[in-house]
């Protein structure tokens, strides 16, 4: 065993990203150590380097999503199902732990991922704690932290081009309540609403509508089962998109409206493309992009719509979207979108690559 790894570490906001050595991780008693095969980049970790998230305990090692071989584990360990964990085993994790189960929000609302105690690696894990981000060579996977191996079949490079977007888009379908035969639109065409569109197809969707940006993002939606999309290019003015949309839905609007798309003008447009009793979910505002203006008598109010917020997502979400992918990758192919992969010494690049939105998603193979 080496003595030390190698990962990369985000000291500040905007600051270049370094490679640092690490003391090669150990397991604690009920933990394991990952020899990690792949990790994300996502719009996530660009607003971790813009300083866009509040409460970051820089300096950080990024990388919440991430895959690997269980290296080393304190004990046994067992998966979800209760089959023991193993060494060699191809595994990811949940990346979210902490959530304590005790507390208000967990109990009383029901709503765990509100929790404040909730913590997320590679988000709100310092590098000062550990290696517990997976852009490095090894992640320390603490206890209480739940490792979920990757289904038989399961190319983990296809489990990449899903990443963090296959639980967040499978919570943000299940909160527009999607039924067979619905009209859904998608604003936004990263990761998250790919997945979303995918997940509103896979609920029975008679239609899907992608809305978004640039073109090869969009030509991945159309190979993925969305039926059409409109490139923002083509469409510059919000009321040229909403009559795209009632030109497709008998002039009515859609029955759920997913935004996915960071821009906070994206929720009035969107609920202008929203028929009457319609489902409108929020999942793109991630970080605080400004304020919109709504008219909550013709929005809202008269429109008689179901306006929801959709935060983070839960084990059940992961483990579901996992299921999913293994059941419909063959067809669906979720490798298309990952567009590059690159070694930790190049995560400035991929990060840059990211930014300007020139990948769908980029994966680091340390
Ligand atoms: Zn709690
Ligand atoms: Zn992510």
């Amino acid at each position: 065993m080496p003595e030390t790894i190698r990962a990369a570490v985000m000291t500040a906001p905007r600051a270049a990203l370094e490679i640092r050595a690490f003391p090669a991780p150990r397991p604690a008693p009920g933990g394991a150590v990952l020899q990690t095969l792949l990790s994300e980049v996502c719009g996530t970790d660009v607003h971790l380097h813009h300083g866009r998230l509040a409460g970051v305990p820089y300096p950080i090692i990024p990388g919440h999503v991430s895959c690997g071989r269980v290296l080393e584990t304190g004990g046994s360990l067992n998966d979800v199902e209760g089959r023991p964990i193993t060494t060699g085993q191809l595994v990811t994790f949940y990346d979210v732990f902490g959530t304590c189960g005790a507390c208000w929000h967990c109990l009383v609302a029901r709503a765990a991922t509100r929790c404040p105690h909730r913590r997320v690696y590679g988000i709100t894990t310092s590098a000062r704690d550990g290696v517990l981000g997976g852009w490095a060579e090894r992640i320390e996977i603490l206890p209480g932290v739940r490792l979920l191996p990757l289904p038989d079949g399961v190319d983990p490079l296809a489990f990449m081009g899903g990443g963090c977007g296959l639980g967040t888009g499978l919570h943000a379908v299940e909160r527009a309540q999607v039924a067979l035969g619905d009209t859904v639109v998608v604003q936004g065409s990263g990761p998250v609403g790919l997945n979303a569109a995918v997940f509103a197809a896979l609920s029975g969707a008679a239609s899907v509508l992608v809305i978004g940006a640039p073109a090869p993002r969009l030509a991945v939606a159309r190979e993925m089962d969305v039926d059409e999309t409109l490139d923002l290019a083509d469409a510059p003015a919000p009321a040229d998109r909403v009559v795209w949309v009632r030109a497709r839905t008998a002039g009515r609007g859609a029955d759920a409206v997913i935004e996915a798309t960071g821009n906070p003008q994206a929720v009035p447009e969107g609920l202008e493309m929203l028929r009457d009793a319609g489902r409108y979910v929020i999942v793109g505002q991630y970080t605080d992009a400004g304020d919109a203006t709504i008219n909550p008598h013709r929005h809202v109010n008269r429109r008689h719509a179901t306006v929801l917020g959709c935060w983070g997502y839960e084990f059940t979400h992961f483990h579901r979207a996992i299921a999913l992918l293994a059941r419909h990758d063959r067809r669906l192919g979720w490798r298309r979108l990952v567009s590059r992969q690159y070694p930790l010494d190049r995560a400035g690049e991929a990060l840059a690559a990211m930014a300007a939105l020139e990948v769908v998603k980029a994966v680091f193979r340390p």
